[in-house]
């Protein structure tokens, strides 16, 4: 399966504390996280019970990822 990219600064599921998928920092500028490599798919969502989202969705309950 294929990957997205999200950029940290964006509030996304990629970049939302959450999100269950599989995700990596890609890329670092100036040693802060500056893209993120998402899993292509729907995972789990830990505050939205029974619902999978893409790591390129958005809502209003994003929440930074701790990794970020
Ligand atoms: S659906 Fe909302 S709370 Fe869930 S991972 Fe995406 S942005 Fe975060």
């Amino acid at each position: 399966m294929g990957t997205n990219t999200v950029l940290a600064n964006e509030k996304k599921c990629g970049t939302c504390e959450y999100w269950q998928g599989e995700r990596t920092i890609s890329r670092m500028i100036g040693n802060k996280p500056h893209s993120i490599s998402v899993k292509s798919g729907s995972y789990p969502c830990a505050v939205q019970a029974g619902k999978t989202v893409q790591g390129i969705g958005t809502c209003s309950k994003w929440k930074k990822w701790s990794s970020i």
